[in-house]
């Protein structure tokens, strides 16, 4: 067999994807498993009617940008819940799920051999990615802050990434830390991307968008997403915000490797935005109240966590067990069918950690998850 591509060859596989397909293959064996892997939280949304869509438009390839009307459904919702302006026609494109445009994104501000620095734990896909388009993973230890950043940047330094509000951690950076990024990206001339596809998942007043202190994006770029703040991952809208020149790039990739996206999805999230919204916000509100409960739990029976009060994520210690978590995760799972992502997907200095993901089982199963975690650390300490 001719060779495959280095990078795809060298590319590893999604962490949380690999564990949620054991759960997927011990469930077809009949098992109940309690999932505390996934990376989504599940909302009740009602089905809307697709009947007023525009037909037969629906069938066939929209805007590339995304179509208008969607466009400016999220430009509005943006000025007015995060003071985040930005111009629906230039500075905005759609596509099929923000991983997607994360991944153009980089295609677009990056040479062979550029660095993007990023902190751990870190978003599974940020150095897959960055090594897909030949550019080079800068990883920062969990232990270190933004203000620690500045010792990374190199002559090759191209950006930066950050995830607000944070998966695995549930972190949201404050405002004076992304000023604090913002004049590092301007003073070495290099970008700042933010990551917000938690955006709504947030207690009132704590988001703070990038898009709100960087009001020209001169040198910032931020994702967002349907899948999390919507509860609706699998239709695969998510979208990046910037100059018109970044969203420029950006709209070349896309037209070469995606078109658009799916077009009758797009029509249907515009159609429905406010009435989805509506329904959405007070269950995450209710989501919220129970990880604040829940981290309650934690405290009581012991467990520690990385900080962070936002998303449906805890990063969970495992010391002083002497497992790493992949074995930690792979015993809980197959001994006590219980689901967790180990920390090590999301860099080699969190090892001693695992992603604990509460958005999907009830308050009830979260602590029976809880407690055999804190069991098994216990008896493999
Ligand atoms: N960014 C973060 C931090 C995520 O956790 C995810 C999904 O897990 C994504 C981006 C990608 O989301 P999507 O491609 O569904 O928009």
């Amino acid at each position: 067999m001719p060779t495959l591509s280095r990078v795809t060859t060298t590319a590893e596989e999604a962490m949380s994807i690999k564990y949620n397909t054991m759960v997927y293959d011990l469930k077809r064996q009949g098992k109940n498993v309690l999932v505390l892997s996934l990376g989504e939280a599940f909302f009740e949304i009602p089905l809307f009617s697709f009947k007023d869509l525009p037909f037969p438009g629906i069938y066939h390839y929209s805007h590339s940008r995304g179509i208008p009307e969607l466009r400016t459904s999220l430009a509005k919702y943006f000025k007015e819940s995060y003071d985040f302006p930005f111009d629906p026609e230039q500075e905005i494109i759609i596509t099929a799920g923000s991983k997607a445009a994360i991944h153009m994104t980089f295609m677009s501000i990056l040479d062979p051999g550029d660095e993007v620095i990023m902190q751990e734990p870190l978003w599974v896909s940020y150095p897959e990615q960055v090594k897909l388009c030949y550019g080079v993973p800068v990883q920062v230890p969990y232990n270190e802050t933004v203000y620690d950043f500045e010792k990374y940047i190199t002559k090759k330094t191209k950006a930066i990434v950050v995830n607000s509000p944070h998966n695995p951690t549930g972190y949201v950076y404050t405002k004076k830390e992304l000023n604090h990024l913002l004049k590092l990206a301007r003073k070495h001339d290099i970008w700042l991307l933010c990551d917000e596809a938690y955006s709504d998942f947030a207690e009132a007043g704590e988001f703070v968008s990038l898009g709100s202190i960087d009001k020209k994006k001169e040198h910032s770029i931020i994702f967002n997403s349907i899948s999390k703040n919507y509860g609706i991952s699998g239709w695969r809208l998510g979208y990046v915000i910037s100059n018109k020149d970044v969203i420029y790039n950006v709209l070349k990739a896309n037209q070469h490797l995606i078109t658009c996206p799916a077009t009758i999805l797009e029509y249907y999230i515009a159609a429905h935005f406010l009435e989805i919204l509506k329904i959405t916000k007070p269950q995450i509100k209710q989501l919220l109240n129970k990880r604040m409960e829940i981290s309650n739990y934690m405290e009581k029976i012991g467990l520690q966590r990385l900080p962070g009060g936002a998303t449906f994520y805890f990063f969970v210690s495992i010391n002083p067990s002497k497992l790493t978590s992949e074995e930690f995760c792979t015993k809980l799972l197959q001994e006590r069918y219980i689901s967790a992502v180990p920390g090590l997907g999301y860099g080699k200095s969190c090892d001693k950690f695992i992603r604990v993901s509460v958005g999907t089982a009830t308050f009830e199963d979260n602590k029976r998850g809880l407690d055999n975690i804190k069991e098994l650390i216990d008896i493999t300490s």
